[in-house]
């Protein structure tokens, strides 16, 4: 096994959906021995500057990132950008447009919801009161808040997910943009969580095969929760389709307990990681 117990490359703070601030974020990771933490927050690079400060006070190497939403064949998929430079002009004003995307689904998830009888108007308000880059993270716990559902899973089976009344449609850029902008910021794109996307194994293989066109350079091995067999089958996958690995355990928050910050996360000897030459 490569070692790396103490690389966390996928994780959020409250700039997206994240509930610690970005610097709460490196103190919790340094107690939880993290020497490596990328922050990457949904479409916002938002959290950098503060995250940074504090990993320098605490001795951890903060690693510059983000989880682009971009659309590939109907399907949102998230790709990591990883070392990428915060101030390149071309990938601000992608984030700037992401954020303008994200702010008019929110309106227009919540005026579903509304037609639909339930409180839209006053969700909306709730999640915009958060403040930062608005997800259906931040609306589904609106909807624990008001007294709608029980939990958030709950909102998404009944309210959010594809199907059902609160769902809009994103329209995200497309994936070949994406990495372009995360390489052309100097970064590394990483394909997140490939278990999470509904796909088909030949529909998988062509993802991957456009990816890696596209530039892409990096498969997330390991991601939060997932068990040995699916380490085992995106292993395979990196090394065929010529990608090093990548690790993250997508810490959301401390009430999430299966993905805490920094779990021991560890690559298999025969897969390149994606911080070869990156550490030095
Ligand atoms: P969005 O990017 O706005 O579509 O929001 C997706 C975010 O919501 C993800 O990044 C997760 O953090 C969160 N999420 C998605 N599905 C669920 C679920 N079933 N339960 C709790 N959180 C979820
Ligand atoms: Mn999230
Ligand atoms: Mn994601
Ligand atoms: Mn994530």
């Amino acid at each position: 096994m490569n070692a790396s117990p103490n690389i966390d490359l996928h994780t959020h703070s409250t700039c997206s959906d994240g509930t610690l601030t970005p610097s709460e974020l490196i103190v919790h990771a340094a107690a939880a021995g993290v020497r490596v933490l990328a922050l990457t927050d949904h479409d916002s690079t938002d959290g950098l500057e503060n995250a940074a400060s504090t990993a320098a006070a605490l001795g951890i190497r903060l690693v510059p990132g983000v989880e682009l939403s971009a659309a590939w064949r109907s399907q949102d998929i998230h790709v990591l950008g990883l070392w990428i430079d915060p101030v390149d002009p071309a990938l601000r004003s992608l984030l700037k447009c992401q954020a303008q995307l994200r702010r008019e689904r929110m309106i227009g998830i919540c005026r579903r919801l509304q037609i639909a009888r339930l409180p839209g108007d006053a969700l909306l308000a709730a999640v915009q009161a958060k403040g930062g880059i608005p997800t259906r993270s931040h609306l589904a716990d609106a909807m624990v808040d008001a007294g709608l559902v029980a939990r958030k899973d709950e909102a998404f089976r009944k309210y959010l997910a594809q199907g059902k009344v609160g769902h809009v449609r994103n329209d995200w850029p497309a994936l070949a943009q994406t990495i372009g902008a995360i390489v052309g910021a100097g970064g590394v794109a990483v394909l997140a969580h490939p278990g999470r996307y509904r796909l088909s194994g030949g529909a998988r293989r062509r993802l991957l095969e456009e990816f890696t066109q596209a530039g892409g350079g990096a498969l997330e091995v390991m991601s939060g929760a997932n068990g040995a067999q699916h380490v085992e089958t995106c292993t395979a996958l990196a090394i065929k389709y010529g990608l090093a690995g990548s690790v993250g355990s997508d810490f959301h928050s401390h009430e999430v307990a299966w993905n805490p910050l920094g779990r021991s996360l560890k690559l298999p000897d025969c897969i390149t990681p994606v911080w070869r030459g990156q550490l030095l």
